[in-house]
């Protein structure tokens, strides 16, 4: 065993044993999760990914595709025309909040289901399968591999998701959302039902961590500049109100999402992604956040760090 699979295997020992936390409930077929399972990867630069525990687990990626379908809007119509309909401020609330800007109605940031809604509805395609597919593209594109809809996950979210059609009829009122808010909302499920296992995150966030360029694939995806800001918006943002304590902590940008996924971003170094179900009350990982809170103590990782 290479040594830094031996140390994956280390810290896997480490943190298995934490059963706090509870899996979401609010999609019932989240609620259904096997709270068992816990997996991690790490992919360098050369594209090598090196993986732990449950890693061909597939789970639905959630609020992870958040910052990629922001990466697509950023990419296909720029900054300021992103800007015009989501703001970059850590909003300190939780991610489904009614959280919009006094006047213009901006969400305070695409982390949250506000502004992700927004941002998703500017991908450019008439109707939802449009969309869908675009969206479904470049998120595939960051894996290097071809993603898949859990349709029963979706079915579930799209049931209940009456607070994310309230937000979106919000956001319309106000100018922000482009287009109906049924097409907005579907393909906002979609996105969110996308299967991924560790492995995949941890191939999206090394793509982010070397520029754009998906070191598995050698395929440019998105702008170095693209890559840079959606990292400094995953790095005041991307763990719910937890994002300052986080950046505190590990000193990474990083996402998590409902089902249990996390993804945090070395610059220059390694992405890393960790998935284990339970939450804790900010909707974060509990193993999952131990799990990189460790690797990035062993790694040194820390972005702030004097080295
Ligand atoms: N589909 C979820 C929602 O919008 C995503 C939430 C999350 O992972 O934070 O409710």
């Amino acid at each position: 065993m290479d040594p830094i699979t031996a140390l994956l295997d280390d810290v896997l020992d480490e943190i298995a044993p934490q059963d706090a936390g509870a899996p979401a409930d609010y999609i019932p077929e989240l609620a259904a999760a096997d709270t068992d399972r816990l997996a991690f990867a790490v992919v360098g630069p050369h594209g090598r990914v090196r993986a732990v525990g449950d890693d061909a687990a597939e789970f639905t990626i959630q609020s992870i595709s958040k910052p990629f379908v922001l990466a697509l809007a950023l990419q296909e119509l720029g900054r300021e025309r992103v800007l015009a309909r989501v703001g970059v401020e850590p909003s300190g609330e939780p991610f489904n909040a009614i959280s919009l800007e006094m006047g213009t109605g901006r969400p305070a940031n695409p982390m949250i289901n506000a502004g992700a809604i927004a941002v998703s509805s500017l991908v450019p395609g008439g109707d939802v399968d449009e969309r869908t597919a675009r969206i479904v593209e470049t998120l595939s594109a960051f894996a290097g591999r071809s993603l898949w809809v859990d349709e029963a996950v979706y079915a579930s979210e799209s049931a209940t998701g009456d607070r994310n059609r309230a937000l979106a009829h919000l956001l319309r009122s106000h100018g922000v959302l482009e287009g109906e808010v049924e097409t907005a909302v579907e393909a906002y499920f979609r996105q969110c039902s996308l299967l991924v296992t560790v492995r995949d995150l941890a191939v999206m966030a090394a793509t982010l961590a070397f520029g754009g360029v998906n070191p598995l694939t050698r395929r440019r995806v998105i702008d170095e500049r693209v890559a840079r800001d959606v990292l400094s918006i995953m790095g005041s943002c991307g763990m719910y109100d937890f994002s300052g304590e986080w950046m505190l902590r590990v000193g990474l940008p990083a996402k998590s999402g409902v089902s249990g996924g996390l993804l945090a971003v070395a610059p220059s170094q390694f992405g890393v992604a960790a998935f284990s179900p339970r939450l804790d009350t900010h909707g974060n990982s509990v193993r999952s956040v131990l799990v990189v809170e460790e690797l990035a103590e062993r790694f040194g990782m820390h972005m702030l760090e004097s080295h």
